[in-house]
């Protein structure tokens, strides 16, 4: 066990970062965030800062012997300096499991592999998006294999001009095409998993994205507590199975024909877990901490309903002078997060936050109504 008091080294400098190292300071740990870029919202919070590139190996070295456990909070961060790092230091989840879900085609095979279910998919591996795409049929999805996140480089294809659009755009990059799902639901789980092979699943939160942003989580989802119970099962199963230390999100469509398909994992604390910060047992945050540092997990439930709703950038052009951050304060059940970015850009996360009560669809319309006034 690497017990309070001990140094936990952060890769990356964002707002998961950031509440990470909120996490871990509130539980005595020193921490460490390293990070490329100056003025982050992690390293402003961090005991200790490093900034560096990702390849940079002296610097990664030199901040993997002034801790006693690494985790990352970025998924594209090149796996071989990572791997560098494990030989110094213990870092959780494992480079391994980093490999597989950075990038979608080793996922989706991996996925295929240990036969958890999934959208129909061909690889285009020289952007030959026309071939691929007449194996899955349109509608259809192309992702960049790698350094995809929040529905950058992706593409929809429903028409024959979209797929010509499309191959030109993606000519010459690695992708996958994936069969459109017309789904129900996007729900995502995110699971905790300790050295020792304990499990412990969040509740299933239900996703609302705009512009492949996600812009609302609700939880508990509403599907069947059948449909959760099997959602939940089956983050538990693909944590087992790929041996992660730390959270894993597991994110999913409930298909409009019942069936649930994975469609991304995610190593790390996850924007649909936000909610468990206000709102849960244990926050998503602490137990990443508890599972890396090898301490007892948190009980994982929610302690009420609650909606978190993504505050972008965009709110700073639809009023100038910035959100009027009373409509949040001013409301009782409401928490605010921000994530000190300098800079409010479009599409960018500059903060959240999450509405509880005993009731989830009067929390969701209030959760709406603040959004509107924010
Ligand atoms: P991703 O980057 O894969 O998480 O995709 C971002 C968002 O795009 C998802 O949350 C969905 O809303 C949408 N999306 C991605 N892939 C598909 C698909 N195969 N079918 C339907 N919607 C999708």
């Amino acid at each position: 066990m690497i017990g309070p008091g001990r140094a936990i080294g952060i890769l990356g400098g964002g707002q998961l970062g950031r509440m990470l190292a909120q996490a871990a300071q509130s539980l005595g740990y020193r921490v460490h965030v390293y990070t490329p870029s100056e003025a982050s919202p992690a390293g402003a919070v961090a005991d200790r800062e490093s900034v560096a590139a990702y390849d940079d190996l002296a610097a990664l070295g030199e901040f993997a012997r002034s801790v006693d456990v690494v985790t990352y909070e970025f998924e594209n961060i090149p796996a071989e300096p990572l791997e560098a790092i494990a030989k110094l230091v213990e870092l959780h989840p494992s480079p391994a499991v980093l490999r597989t879900c950075q990038n979608r085609r080793r996922e989706k095979a991996w996925l295929s592999e240990n036969d958890f279910p999934h959208a129909a998919y061909a690889e285009a591996l020289e952007g030959d998006i026309l071939a691929a795409a007449a194996e899955v049929g349109l509608p259809c999805v192309v992702k960049t294999a790698d350094f995809g996140y929040d529905g950058k480089g992706q593409m929809r294809i429903a028409t024959a001009e979209d797929l010509v659009r499309a191959s030109a755009i993606f000519r010459g990059r690695r992708c996958v095409v994936e069969q459109w799902v017309d789904f129900e639901r996007e729900l995502s789980v995110i699971c905790a998993r300790t050295r020792s092979g304990e499990t412990r699943p969040f509740p299933a939160s239900e996703n609302l994205h705009s512009e492949h942003i996600l812009d609302i989580s609700i939880v508990p989802a509403r599907v069947p507590h059948a449909v959760e119970e099997a959602a939940r099962t089956l983050a538990v199963q693909v944590a087992d199975r790929l041996g992660v230390v730390g959270l894993l999100a597991v994110e999913m469509f409930l298909a409009r024909d019942g069936r649930l398909l994975v469609n991304e994992l995610a190593p790390r604390p996850h924007n649909s877990g936000h909610w468990s910060i206000d709102a849960g047992e244990t926050s998503q945050f602490e137990q990443h901490v508890r599972a890396v540092c090898g301490l007892p997990l948190g009980p994982a439930g929610a302690r009420n309903p609650a909606v978190m709703v993504n505050i972008l950038g965009d709110a700073w052009t639809r009023r100038p002078g910035g959100p009027d951050w009373a409509a949040v304060l001013s409301e009782p059940r409401a928490k605010l997060h921000l994530y000190g970015k300098p800079e409010p850009r479009p599409g960018r996360k500059m903060g959240h936050f999450t509405v509880q009560g005993p009731d989830l669809e009067d929390t969701l319309s209030l959760a709406r109504e603040i959004k509107a006034r924010l």
